[in-house]
């Protein structure tokens, strides 16, 4: 089976037959993999650092494979996608992160989790009504849910995008577009659909001490949004002169190593609390 070229690129290996065959390995595990015991759910916290407080955490699939170690989700999320195994796993990281969810809200933490989605999920016919059943099932606040989805994803098909968007929007979980700058960028439609948050690449943010460009794009994103009432995130911030350069830009969410890496939850937990006092 053919991969998409972003995946054949980022992962090209010298060796290239032995590179098809752990692909062609992995996609099977995945495949025939009866239960989740090799996956791990990983928290990213995202802070909102006007305020000096936590926003939320994204959470971020790990895979610890039997003969492999830690695979990548950047590896394994593109082959899950191409044989439709991610709807299944979608669903698991989904139930996982409203459990999280729900024991963070008992003990007072207010906060809210994103959960990454694929194009293969939205597409499910009875996808929203899932995702109800899961919330239902976990009893964790609809309104601290939110759902990255990435611009290409929103593109693909606009017309199913806007009703799958508009019906979770109606429950109450709210829509963060990811990646957002290296795909279309049509801000036109990006107002189109019933978003709250817009998700800076980490792309702008890698270079940003050395580059301009970069932050006269941030600038004019923040300006945007602030007009069009949507919350910005910024991520893969990893330096303190990063985030000198971004609060002067008035950037509130902030996520990235500098705070922590993505970890299990009760060690995030433990992250946090240095956070406060950053
Ligand atoms: P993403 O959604 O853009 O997630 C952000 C990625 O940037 C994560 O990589 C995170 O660990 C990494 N990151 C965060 N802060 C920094 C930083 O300061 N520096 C650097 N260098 N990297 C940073 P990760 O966890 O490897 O995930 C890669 C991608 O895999 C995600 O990109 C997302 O597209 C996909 N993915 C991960 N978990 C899931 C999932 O549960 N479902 C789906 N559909 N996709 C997932
Ligand atoms: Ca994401
Ligand atoms: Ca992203
Ligand atoms: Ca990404």
């Amino acid at each position: 089976a053919q991969l998409d070229d972003e995946v054949k690129t980022h992962y090209y290996h010298p060796d290239q037959r032995e590179q098809s065959k752990r692909q062609l390995q992995l996609k099977n595990d995945l495949y025939y993999a009866s239960d989740y015991q090799e996956f791990e759910l990983f928290y990213q916290p995202i802070v909102d650092v006007r305020e000096e407080r936590l926003y939320g955490f994204e959470s971020l699939l790990r895979w610890k494979h039997p003969s492999y170690g830690y695979v990548s989700p950047t590896e394994f999320i593109p082959i899950a996608e191409q044989s439709g195994r991610i709807v299944q796993i979608g669903y698991w990281v989904m139930e996982k992160a409203c459990q999280q969810l729900k024991l963070w809200e008992d003990s007072g933490l207010e906060a809210v989790v994103s959960v990454n989605i694929s194009y293969r999920q939205i597409i499910e016919e009875d996808f929203v009504e899932r995702v109800k059943t899961i919330i239902n099932h976990c009893g964790c606040h609809r309104h601290h849910l939110v759902f990255e989805l990435t611009e290409n994803i929103l593109m693909k098909d606009i017309a199913l995008s806007n009703r799958v968007l508009n019906e979770l929007k109606a429950i109450g979980i709210r829509i963060s577009v990811d990646d957002f700058g290296i795909g279309y960028s049509s801000l036109s439609y990006i107002k189109k659909f019933p978003i709250d948050i817009l998700k800076i690449d980490r792309a702008f943010v890698r270079n940003l001490d050395e580059e301009t460009n970069d932050l006269a794009i941030i600038r004019a994103i923040v300006e945007m949004s602030r007009s069009l009432n949507l919350r910005v995130v910024i991520e893969g911030v990893e330096t303190e002169a990063q985030l000198k350069l971004l609060k002067q830009l008035r950037c509130q969410l902030i996520q990235g190593y500098l705070f922590s890496k993505p970890l299990p939850p009760k060690e995030v937990v433990k992250q946090i609390a240095g956070i406060q006092q950053h």
